[in-house]
């Protein structure tokens, strides 16, 4: 028997594990069935190069709860350890075995990684304990079993064990008094499943497997249906009942070890996003975490699946993450990999992908606006939609308008939409013209808007009711007016006494006599300064600054000739009042008491 101390090294090491660590107990037990994973991993490896020449056997590792004696039972069939071994490996803390043994083995252990290298490892356990029990027997024929003791201080007990006749490792703790919760099974059952639920090793918890051992990620691409794909989707996510629209298979081993499959799921909106479904970061089967900010980048976080690098620096803080050499190539290899897989997708069935379009357009469209090499790669494959439900890429689009929406300096300008219904009209005015709507209806569009301008050449942007019909193009183009000078000077105080001064500017314009006889527009400027002001939010309302508009009235309609000519003052009045607040219909714009006075009014005209 050995009594002895730990390390030195060790006095200091107690009161870390148990104060900063308390935030995060859960995770002992990731470490200590990690061990067991690599005692496992190491024998397999040994049995392969034939240093171990017996039975493997059954190696699934085992979980066992005794709530009455209050313990938590870790046991592996894996390599063990000899004393010198337990001295060597667990009373020199700060020594890990891990980077020794892979040093040895580099090549072998390709094929059955080893885990450990999260650091705490073994002495997480009296996180949660204050006695650890271990046995363990090495898988040497030779070796004896020992028995390791130690009650979280920095004495232990090691005595030889002759009772241990096989081989591996029994890791039992004395559950602490503050710690009771790991004695539930629920809680036991729900960390298996969030930790170690991809684990290579089968894992055993009252009898039940409850690991898969071969995740999807793991294996080929070539050796995968889509529906193998989509099942393990739902095995990560078991509470999404979406099927998600399409995956990239990751896979890479130099200049970094990567893989991982990443799913693009159904947003319409950034809000609908399910918190439960976040990228989940794994390292050698080993779940980590699911903040994975810095390693993928932001426009990829919408994206849901696994990524599984042992080469992520897992013990350091997200700013230093984020410098990290290989965490950078990592993001961009995740950018180029979802590039190139879009590309693909689009070339090979540009129907399919036209089908998806409105799905996977959030996570392209801030992925343009956020990245400057996905936006030279998606601008080839990125969509425009128009009113019709037609399909276009940028360049495509820019053909198909050239014809009729080239203006004078030789600038092709795109008309969109924000909404179908509300701006009705003015499509269907714009549609007379032949010209094309572009269909931009989300909350990313309008920045989307602002940077394909910055990059388009010759080219702007402007919303279908930014002006009337005839200027969208052309903002000098006028028609001869049928109203005189006189006439508009008559009309215009006439007009700006039926509505509210600091909100419209009264404008006159010679349009077509199909046009409407009174056109309100807001011009493409003001607006956009009104959605900034609404995006940035913050307290303080700016919005109403820019809630201005233009009152067009069309000097050609018949109509205004007939009000112009009205010698009745109150029914002049009247028709006009009709004709402005028919104007604010079709803008949305009529409410409250307006628009219950427009229909008291339509009523007795009818009458
Ligand atoms: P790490 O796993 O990062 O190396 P640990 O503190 O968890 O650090 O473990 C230290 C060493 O103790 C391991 O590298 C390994 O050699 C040994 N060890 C721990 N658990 C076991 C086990 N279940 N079976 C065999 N050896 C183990």
């Amino acid at each position: 028997m050995t009594t002895g101390k730990l390390n030195v090294q060790a006095e200091n090491i107690f009161p870390i594990i148990k104060k900063f660590l308390y935030s995060d107990h859960d995770i002992f037990l990731r470490e200590l069935v990690s061990n067991a994973v690599d005692a496992t991993q190491k024998l397999k490896t040994l049995a392969a190069v034939g240093e171990y020449k017996e039975e493997l056997g059954d190696t699934s590792i085992e979980i066992l709860l005794n709530k009455d004696a209050k313990t938590l039972t870790i046991k592996d069939k894996g390599i063990g350890m000899s004393a010198e071994e337990v001295e060597k490996y667990i009373n020199q803390i700060a020594f890990s075995g891990a980077e020794e043994f892979v040093k040895k083995y580099e090549t072998q252990a390709a094929t059955n990684p080893i885990i450990g290298h999260f650091g705490l490892g073994f002495y997480s356990s009296f996180m949660v304990a204050n006695r650890v029990e271990m046995l363990t027997k090495s898988f040497k024929k030779e070796a004896n079993g020992v028995k390791w003791t130690c009650e979280g201080s920095v004495d232990f007990d090691l005595t030889e064990y002759t009772e241990k006749t096989t081989r591996g490792t029994e890791l039992t703790l004395y559950i602490a008094e503050d710690s009771i919760e790991f004695l539930e099974e629920s809680k036991i059952q729900s960390l298996l499943e969030k930790y170690c639920k991809f684990l290579p090793v089968e894992i055993k918890f009252n009898d039940k497997v409850i690991n898969n051992t071969s995740p999807a990620w793991t294996k080929k691409p070539a050796d995968l249906k889509d529906e193998d794909y989509k099942s393990f989707y739902h095995e990560l996510y078991p509470y999404s009942f979406e099927e998600p629209l399409f995956w990239i298979h990751l896979n890479v081993d130099y200049p970094f070890n990567l893989t991982g499959i990443l799913y693009f799921p159904k947003v319409k909106d950034k809000l609908q996003l399910n918190k439960e479904n976040k990228i989940k970061l794994y390292c050698n089967q080993v779940f980590v975490t699911d903040s994975v900010e810095g390693i993928v980048p932001d426009f990829l976080m919408l994206m849901h699946g696994v990524i599984d690098s042992p080469d992520i620096p897992l013990n350091v803080s997200r700013s230093y993450l984020q410098s990290d050499s290989n965490v950078k190539k990592i993001s961009s290899y995740i950018t180029r990999k979802v590039a190139e897989r879009l590309e693909q997708l689009f070339k090979q069935d540009r129907k399919q992908f036209e089908e998806k379009w409105d799905d996977i357009k959030i996570f392209i469209q801030y992925g343009m606006l956020s990245d400057e090499k996905f936006y030279e790669k998606a601008n080839k494959f990125a969509l425009l939609k128009n009113t019709e439900g037609k399909y276009f890429t940028i360049e495509e689009y820019a053909e198909h308008i050239k014809p009729l929406q080239t203006n004078k300096d030789n600038k092709l300008v795109y008309i969109y939409t924000s909404n179908q219904e509300e701006q009705f009209s003015y499509i269907e005015a714009s549609k007379e013209r032949g010209y094309d709507i572009l269909l931009f209806d989300s909350v990313v569009d309008s920045h989307y808007i602002g940077h394909l301008e910055r990059k388009l050449e010759n080219t702007s942007f402007v919303r279908v009711d930014s002006s009337t019909v005839d200027k969208l193009i052309n903002a000098d183009d006028s028609q001869p007016s049928k109203l005189s000078d006189e006439q508009k000077n008559f009309l215009k105080p006439l007009v700006e006494a039926i509505v509210p001064k600091e909100k419209f500017d009264v404008l006159f314009e010679s349009m077509s006599e199909k046009d409407q006889p009174i056109v309100i527009t807001q011009t493409e400027f003001m607006r956009r300064m009104k959605d900034m002001s609404a995006l940035s939010g913050g307290g303080m309302n700016f919005g109403a600054m820019y809630e201005k508009f233009n009152l067009i009235v069309n000097t050609n309609h018949p109509l205004i000739s007939k009000i112009t000519l009205e010698t009745d003052a109150i029914k002049q009045t009247n028709m006009l009042k009709q004709a402005t607040d028919l104007a604010f219909l079709s803008q949305n714009l009529l409410k409250g008491k307006d628009l219950n006075d427009f229909i008291k009014r339509s009523l007795e005209l009818i009458n």
